[in-house]
């Protein structure tokens, strides 16, 4: 950033506070896609969960949109890869919450016949001593320069396996344990031997989105073993070829969010020759599967999903070099209609290189709040189609909408409800805005709504808190776009990361935020919005809360409401420092940079030619 570029020294100033002489560089012809980019190698992408688009139910949540934002990015930059995920014919679930604030799950089944392309290609895995058949979807996340990312979605649902296998593929985070482990090795095992059925026999890199994939070590040992000539090396040297090819992303710092399994039961789903494979290369430390560590130990490149997040992992996980590369989200796909149209116009090149967003700050500040307007009203609408609650366009809104679990502390902001009262009646009033499924397994999520929508009861004029049902790719979006504040309030250090204040980021929604995951890197206070207590590392709950009133009363609600050209002054900030960055497009220019090796990829290309569908 230059120094003679202002950021925060206009404050209360002019509403045309565009910065003199900052010129937004032109359209530029498109970078031609370099002709021997298909012979290379490709990076081979495997996700328990893609959010693939709103009507496709294939994710749970935050690792699902950020594995498909990393495809999209992927398409965009036109980086060979293909990914792998399980077709969950079942989906997720569509939320309801009925008066006493319960919440109420319906199948979101759906027909991937009907969405999805077949693929000829079949393969096998052994499950408890049964062989199951394995055939796959193809969905083509396709990007701005027309190039494809083929994305294969595992399926059982065949009548030639046993019925307990041929629903496999049927529930995310759904069943007991054995199901659990027998959908990894469905997408572990399976993934990989279908890649090769289909073709793909030049992989570079097989990048594993958390441990739950960590089981395509074990097919590509066993590939590997098949194709070494007889003495030529033993085990470790093996094991060295093999993290050679491997990528590991973790995803938390919550130990519960690992998973690990008994020896009993991998003996009972993997075999007991397998099982004692992995004993015997020490892969099984403890007498458990565990699948974060076998991805550990199995990677030559290992990283957090921030910094923070890296450090934290690190302390979990002293054994192993851990690094950090901050996620991000596909500016594309989460930036609303009226901010795309803005940037089209002063912006043409954000679309296909985020970067550009920085030049905002030559964006008149009339501009911004007009097209927050426009998102804010889009969301107001699409609220009262939904609830029939009319709410009020001139309020300062406050968003809040994440999984319903106990860390993320949903309760927080209205913990002290006369306080947050007397705010909203000294400063102006706000509204809040909620959302958020909580797994159907978790009843301490599913509590959580519930005293939300209770306490939402006990305020009134000033203070009007509303839960919308339902949270998913299309509330994402219209949510992170449409309140003045995006709100988070994590138990540090248990948010990795977190995106969707990313999302809002790019719609000039500012944060308000416990300093933990991304916030870290991404926060400015008064710059990008502002945080909720100190970097304390550590649970201070009541300094936490004390701060939140504090500032919401004396520093963010008088900004909104007296001084407009101020607080879209922060909103400007909030693309420029941080939309350009906390995106996928440089997300994935780390990989390819950090963990990928770009030296490494020409030199794969000898090994075999591309011939993937
Ligand atoms: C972005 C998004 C998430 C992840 O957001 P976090 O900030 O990580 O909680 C989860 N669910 C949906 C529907 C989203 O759009």
């Amino acid at each position: 950033m230059s120094s003679s570029i202002p950021i925060s020294g206009e404050v209360g100033g002019t509403l045309r506070g565009e910065m003199a002489g900052f010129v937004a560089p032109r359209r530029q012809p498109p970078e031609q896609e370099s002709a021997g980019l298909a012979g290379l190698p490709r990076i081979a992408y495997f996700s328990m969960e893609i959010a693939l688009e709103p009507s496709i139910p294939t994710y749970a949540g935050g690792l699902g949109i950020l594995a498909g934002d990393m495809l999209r990015s992927a398409a965009d930059l036109g980086l060979p890869m293909v990914a792998v995920t399980l077709v969950y014919r079942g989906g997720y679930f569509e939320q309801k919450i009925d008066e006493e604030g319960r919440q109420v799950e319906t199948p979101s089944a759906w027909s991937p016949e009907s969405v999805l392309k077949p693929v000829d290609a079949r393969t096998t895995v052994t499950i408890e001593g049964r062989r199951v058949l394995i055939r796959a979807w193809c969905y083509e996340v396709e990007g701005i320069g027309g190039h494809k990312v083929p994305v294969y979605l595992l399926d059982t649902a065949l009548p030639e396996n046993d019925d307990q296998d041929r629903t496999l593929t049927e529930r995310i985070y759904g069943g007991d344990r054995r199901y659990r482990l027998a959908q990894e090795v469905v997408l572990g095992m399976g993934g990989t031997r279908l890649l090769r059925a289909l073709g793909h026999t030049n992989i570079g890199k097989f990048h594993m989105n958390e441990g739950h994939s960590a089981l395509l070590t074990m097919a590509l040992f066993e590939e590997q073993m098949r194709e070494r000539l007889p003495d030529s090396s033993d085990f470790l040297d093996e094991l060295q070829r093999l993290r050679h090819r491997c990528v590991f992303t973790t995803h938390t710092p919550i130990p519960a969010g690992h998973d690990a399994f008994d020896r009993d039961l991998v003996s009972r789903v993997l075999g007991e020759k397998r099982t004692s494979g992995l004993e015997m290369r020490g892969l099984m430390p403890q007498g458990r599967l565990n699948m974060t560590e076998l991805a550990l130990a199995c990677s030559h490149y290992v990283n957090g999903v921030a910094m923070r997040h890296g450090e934290v992992s690190r302390a979990m996980f002293p054994r192993f070099a851990i690094r950090s590369i901050t996620n991000g989200v596909h500016a594309r796909t989460w930036t609303s209609p009226p901010f795309q149209d803005l940037y089209d116009r002063y912006i043409p090149e954000w679309r296909r290189d985020n970067l550009y967003l920085r030049c905002v700050l030559g964006v008149p500040l009339h501009e911004i709040l007009k097209a927050h307007n426009a998102a804010k009203r889009t969301l107001f609408a699409a609220i009262r189609a939904e609830t029939g609650v009319a709410l009020d366009e001139s309020r300062l809104t406050l968003g809040f909408a994440r999984r319903a679990v106990a860390y993320k502390r949903a309760e927080l902001m209205l913990s002290d409800p006369e306080r947050l009262k007397k705010v909203a009646k000294r400063a102006g009033p706000l509204q809040i805005i909620y959302a958020g499924k909580a797994h159907p397994a978790d009843e301490e999520g599913k509590a959580i709504i519930r005293r939300v929508i209770e306490r939402a009861s006990e305020f009134e004029d000033d203070v009007h808190v509303l839960y919308i049902p339902n949270y998913d790719m299309r509330w994402g979006q219209l949510l992170t776009s449409g309140v003045d504040i995006w709100v988070n309030t994590p138990l540090q250090p248990h948010e990795a990361s977190g995106t969707s204040g990313m999302k809002a980021a790019l719609n000039g929604v500012p944060s308000f935020s416990v300093l933990d995951g991304w916030w870290i890197e991404g926060h400015g206070e008064g710059i990008t919005g502002w945080s909720i207590g100190e970097d304390s590392r550590g649970d201070n709950p009541s300094s936490e809360l004390a701060s939140l009133y504090n500032k919401l009363g004396t520093v963010i609600a008088p900004l909104f409401y007296a001084k407009p050209a101020g607080f879209a002054e922060v909103m400007r900030g909030t693309i420029a420092f941080n939309g350009s960055f906390f995106n996928t497009h440089r997300m994935l220019n780390q990989y390819v940079q950090n963990a990928y090796g770009l030296e490494l990829l020409p030199s794969m290309v000898k090994e075999g030619d591309e011939n993937g569908t």
